[in-house]
């Protein structure tokens, strides 16, 4: 397996985004200001029509009046005048509350005086227009909302036949398809056979068992193996996943779950798939905050269900996990999920398999060896090495090739493993300081007697942020038994402070950077586990942590830590202890080979990259490199 030390150093991209609900806020104020200007009520007079009060009360005075009709709705009144060419065009005058002097004149002149309240449709119009704008809001708001419960699982039907699950007839997937799980594939031949023909097993007495829980990785094929028991079988599949059971309302993951058993029934014989079934499954009453009720409901009727098979032996239902630790108890009685199938990662073989099902449709260069691609992937899942075979035929695509070559199985995996290659750095300060950084890696990486050899060093950025990378080729039997030695696990811990060795002894204390944040995170990982688990320091071999217990996934509260505050402080001052003398290490070696170190970034500046066949050779024309590197390095060649 390659593990690299991937240095940060890039700057990541914070994008602005406009969000919708941002963009509703502001159609929404918009929709306000309108309709505050549209209410108010206009005036629609025209201004030439208009006579002032104290022209009124000298017309008065003159005689010119002879009628007014006061609207005191509008505060306003219509003026007749006397002579008859004017008669016909009224004027109008606006009034105050109280009119004194009006009164006054009109009595004296013995002026028609009328109140009279039109029919005020100016103020009728701004009501209307209200409503109106009113009424066009709350359907805006009615479709947002009608909108928005559609997307969240249509909260308003309280799941009722809104069924979430997927059913496919005929998957088409065999178990040819299905490679490197072979013990998995072997146990559910057996689910195969009671589906094709339960009466095999009735007709003797045995129970056909119901559930089977598959557990593994992500990415390790259990969708896959489940779809190609239902093909083998040739029955229909349903499929639906843990999270959709988890509603908003109570009650809502229940009736899913009923509905999903009903249409199974219909169906049978059948084979009904879970996925993530911990999002329902995990144990009731347990985590931070008391239980959930929605989600006890769910899993009570998931048992109800799955006990109430009795006399429907036509229904297997299969589920997937990757946490099988925090599952309630209770789904994994007899009778339910009593049947646990491993999915692990693939081994070599595996690895071998999977790669050859994913080959089938695609064109390989002669040079191509699927047996060297295998052995240079431990650790991916059969999902990374269908990603990784596509990968590479997309290249091959762009690059317009005929067949995928190793060049392109090499940038694939890269890609898959580290991030896209992006263009190189420009000469500068930086570029030379992440040059040292990576060396610093690559020098401990050869020059450690129990390290694993370098793949290659590289000062090419990558997408995410990762400024250049040393990596590992780390040895396959180690890793696929996971036997890893103390020793190792020290040099491991000097190899990754190395790029942070390098920086300092070349420039300085104060120019160090924060690019080795991954590395020092990592070595604090490592040094606490050998500390807390593996019993490698003075504290002697106890085990002062337990494994996978999270608050946040179950289970309720970790169970208090079984040491004293005395204990937990040796335990910090070994964690730093081991980490100290990995950096002592890994300092000395620098500032032994610093002529070395600085050839090398010469030349790591200049090529780019430097392949760990080449790198160990610079190396040995200096010094003379441990046994085991020389060993590897021949066999690598
Ligand atoms: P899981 O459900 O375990 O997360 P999937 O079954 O969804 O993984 O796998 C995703 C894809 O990866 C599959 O569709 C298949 O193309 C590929 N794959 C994973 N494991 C295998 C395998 N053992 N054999 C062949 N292909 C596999
Ligand atoms: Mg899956
Ligand atoms: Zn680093």
């Amino acid at each position: 397996m390659k593990g690299s030390w991937i240095d940060g150093f890039g700057r990541r991209a914070v994008k602005p985004s406009v969000t919708k609900k941002h963009l509703w806020r502001i159609l929404g104020s918009w929709a306000i200001a309108q309709s505050i200007l549209l209410g108010t009520p206009a005036f629609a007079q025209n201004n030439s029509d208009r006579l002032s009060y104290t022209e009124l009360l000298q017309k008065i005075e003159a005689g010119q009046v002879i009628k007014i009709q006061e609207d005191p709705s509008r505060q306003m009144a219509r003026v007749t005048y006397t002579d008859a060419e004017n008669q016909e065009q009224s004027r109008y005058v606006g009034l105050f509350d109280t009119n004194p002097e009006l009164m006054d004149a009109i009595r004296a002149q013995n002026v028609d005086y009328e109140v009279k309240p039109s029919a005020d449709n100016s103020a009728a119009m701004g009501l209307v227009v209200n409503i109106l704008v009113i009424v066009v809001v709350l359907a805006f708001l009615l479709m947002i909302l009608r909108r928005s419960t559609q997307s969240s699982g249509n909260a308003m039907n309280f799941g009722k036949s809104r069924a979430r699950f997927q059913m496919e007839a005929k998957t088409g997937i065999l178990f040819d398809d299905v490679a490197g799980i072979e013990e998995a594939k072997e146990e559910l031949q057996e689910v195969v056979t009671f589906l094709k023909s339960p009466e095999k097993f009735t007709a003797i007495g045995a129970k056909i068992p119901r559930g089977v829980l598959l557990v593994g990785p992500p990415g390790t094929g259990k969708t896959l193996l489940a779809k190609a028991v239902a093909g083998e079988a040739g029955v229909p599949f349903f499929s639906i996943s843990g999270s959709e059971f988890v509603e908003m309302f109570v009650g809502v993951g229940a009736s899913r779950v009923r509905d999903l058993f009903k249409k199974a029934k219909e169906n049978a014989p059948c084979l009904i798939f879970i996925d993530e079934i911990d999002a329902v499954g995990r144990q009731r009453g347990a985590g931070i905050g008391g239980g959930n009720d929605e989600r006890e409901q769910t899993l009570n009727q998931l048992l109800t269900e799955m006990d109430g098979f009795e006399g429907n032996p036509g229904i297997i239902v299969i589920a997937a996990t990757n946490r099988p630790d925090v599952l309630d108890a209770a789904l994994l009685r007899p009778g339910r999920f009593d049947r646990q199938v491993i999915v692990d990662l693939p081994s070599y073989n595996g690895r071998l398999g999977i790669l050859k099902v994913h080959a089938r449709n695609k064109k390989l260069a002669d040079d191509v060896s699927l047996e060297a691609i295998a052995r240079r992937t431990p650790g991916l899942s059969g999902a990374d090495l269908a990603n990784l075979l596509n990968e590479a035929a997309i290249l091959t695509a762009r690059r317009r090739k005929d067949a995928i070559s190793l060049l392109e199985i090499d940038d694939a995996i890269d890609r898959i493993t580290i991030g896209l290659a992006l263009t190189p750095l420009l000469d500068c300060k930086k570029k030379r300081l992440i040059a040292y950084h990576e060396v610093g890696h690559a020098l401990l990486m050869t020059l450690l007697e129990n390290s694993d050899p370098l793949n290659k060093v590289t000062i090419i950025p990558r997408s995410g942020g990762v400024g250049g990378f040393a990596q590992q080729m780390f040895n396959e039997e180690m890793v696929d038994s996971g036997l890893y030695t103390r020793a190792w696990l020290m040099d491991q811990i000097a190899i990754a402070l190395g790029g942070r060795a390098a920086e300092q002894e070349v420039f300085g204390e104060a120019e160090v950077t924060i690019g080795a944040s991954n590395d020092i995170q990592m070595v604090t990982n490592l040094a606490r586990e050998m500390v807390t688990r593996y019993g490698m320091s003075d504290l002697g071999p106890v085990a002062l942590e337990h494994p996978g217990e999270q608050v946040f996934l179950g289970r309720g509260f970790p169970s208090q830590s079984e040491y004293s505050e005395e204990v937990a402080t040796k335990i910090d001052h070994q964690i730093r202890a081991i980490a100290l003398r990995g950096y002592d290490r890994a300092r000395r070696i620098m500032r032994d080979h610093r002529i070395l170190l600085d050839r090398l970034v010469d030349l790591l500046l200049e090529m780019e990259t430097i392949e760990g066949e080449e790198f160990r050779r610079l190396v040995a024309e200096y010094t003379t490199l441990p046994e085991r590197q020389m060993a590897i390095g021949l066999k690598k060649a």
